[in-house]
Formats: structure tokens, sequence, C-alpha cells
């Protein structure tokens, strides 16, 4: 038996925030490897991209962004489905919600689910979550590719392939060369892959890399301000995933059960990424759905509040 709860249960410290400025158009509300809030800020508006988990939360963005612009937030984006970046958007009161069909379909589908496990999970990072009135649903949903003109600025939305969820959207400014990745690219924090397309993942970080993005805003950790962090970035993200699934890529093909599956990668993992943020919370869903994938989940199974508890007792218990 064991007292321990997930890992994140032990992660109490509150973060500090930055807030960057990439250029005339464009900010990042980072938290040293809490969930990023991307800001574009164009002639006739603001976009959010990704809210914060709550809307007392994302109060604190909206603070910030008054500190640099008066324009009215039209613009919420969100680079995928999972609570911990949608749930405040009520407090932005945008004209629109900027989705991806599969982000939609994902929100259908397990949206309801999503909540609640990742509000178990993770509490800290849902301060106030009586202030979430429910699940955030799109206005506008695009399928591939939508080019926004905020003013003069041109706003590229794209799925560019499927990796952390099969929604992922990135927020592109080419005439900027900038990015805002989502959970596609994380920096100094672990990828969380209990959703994710792991054969698909390095694929899409290729086609990330063709952008030649000279600044990228991660999902986690310090915005990449130059195009060496930008490539460390991408290329740390590539390495994690690239090694995590192969070493249970390797497990599963001699037959181990997902316990010493689990035990074997993170003794192969933790010497190189243990310090990455949230790398014990990360990893027994990582090899979770590395298991699926190399087994026989196509796709990745719906977490409920129950299946977490099942998988932490089974590997850590
Ligand atoms: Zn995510």
């Amino acid at each position: 038996m064991t007292e321990k709860k997930f890992a994140s249960h032990a992660d109490l410290v509150e973060k500090k925030v930055s807030f960057d400025k990439l250029s005339e158009h464009a900010y990042a509300y980072t938290a040293e490897g809490d969930p990023n809030t991307g800001i574009v800020i164009g002639g006739d508006g603001v976009m959010v991209i990704d809210t914060q988990a709550t809307p007392v939360m994302a109060q604190d963005v909206i603070r910030r962004i008054r500190e640099v612009t008066d324009k009215p937030i039209r613009y919420v984006t969100l680079s995928h489905y999972h609570a911990v970046r949608v749930l405040g958007a009520t407090a932005y009161q945008p004209q629109h919600i900027i989705a991806s069909r599969d982000t939609l379909d994902l929100i259908v589908e397990r949206g309801a689910e999503d909540m609640k496990s990742e509000i178990e999970r993770f509490p800290r990072l849902f301060r106030a979550v009586e202030s979430v009135p429910g699940l955030t649903w799109p206005t506008i949903v695009f399928e591939r590719r939508m080019t926004l003109w905020m003013g003069e600025l041109r706003v590229e939305i794209m799925q560019v392939g499927r990796g952390h969820t099969k929604g992922d959207t990135v927020v592109w400014l080419p005439d900027e060369k900038i990015l805002f990745s989502g959970d596609l690219v994380e920096y100094g924090a672990t990828p969380y892959t209990g959703d994710a397309y792991l054969t698909d993942w390095p694929v899409t970080l290729d086609a990330i890399e063709a952008l030649g993005a000279e600044k990228l805003v991660p999902g986690r950790g310090a915005s990449l301000m130059n195009p060496r962090d930008v490539r460390a970035g991408i290329e740390g993200t590539r390495a994690f995933v690239t090694e995590m699934f192969e070493s249970v890529q390797r497990g599963a093909e001699a037959g181990m059960d997902l316990r010493s599956v689990y035990k074997e990668t993170y003794a192969a993992l933790h010497p190189r990424y243990g310090h990455w943020v949230i790398f014990y919370h990360c990893l027994p869903f990582d090899v979770s759905r590395a298991y699926d994938e190399a087994t026989r989940y196509r796709d990745p199974r719906i977490w409920t509040a129950e299946r977490d508890k099942e998988l932490w007792d089974a590997l850590e218990g």
C-alpha cells in the first residue's frame, strides 16, 4: 500500500510569471513550466492562445495585456482540448473561440472526463476551480488551416500534424517568424504524452522545424527568443518523445508487462530528463499511452479519474 497520491499533489509551489515581449505584436505569459499563454496584438484587437485553467487565473493574463494595450480581446485560440489550457476562456469575453475540428471532436467525445481527470490530477493548476463555468466550446472551427487578418497582421492558425493530441494547433506569424506551438514543443518541461500520437509526433516536429521560426513560445517553459534556442526546444522534445517511445516499444516487443516497461523506461530516461519539470507526474501516463500505441490502441483511450488512480496504483503502488 502507498500513501503517495499523484506526484503532482506534492507540487505546491507557486511559479514566477514572466510576460515576455517577442515583437510589437507578440507576447508570452510563461510560468516556469506551468502552462503558457500566448498573446497576439493586431490592428483591430487581441488574440489569446490558451487561456489558463480557470477564469480567476486568466485575470492575471488580462491584467498584463492591459499593461501593453487597450485593444479589445477578440479571439481565443485553443492549441488543443486539455482542460488546463481552455477552461479560463470566459474571462476574456472573446467574440470568438477558435479550434480545429479535431479539437472540437475531442471536446465532444471526452471533454467532460478530461476536465474531471485533470482537476484531480493537478489541483495546484486549477486555482479557484469553482470559477470554471463548464467546458469551453469553440465558435469558429477550421480544418487544417485558416488565415486571419488582424488589421494588417497576418495570422496563420494551422494543424501541421498530430503529436500531443490529434487536434494540435499552432499559431504562426509568418511576417515575424514567431510561432506559438502549444504542447507540441516543450522547453525544460517534460512532454505529456497521455493523449499523444507518438509515431506521428517527430514527423510533426519536422513540419514545425521547416517553418523556420526565429522565436517560439512553447506549451511549457521559457520563451525561445532566438533560432538556436528554438532548435534546442524542438530537438529536446523530439529526443524525449522518441527515446521514451522506443524504450516502451522494445519492452512491449519483448513481452514485458506495463509495470516492468515503466521501471525500465524510468531508469533509462531519468538521468537525462529527471530534472525537467513534471517528469514524475508525466511519466506514468506517458509510458501507459506509449504501451497502448505500441501494442493495440491506435487512438488514445479516454482518461477518467478512476483510470488515473488505477494506473498510478499499478505503477507506483
Ligand atoms: Zn496538453
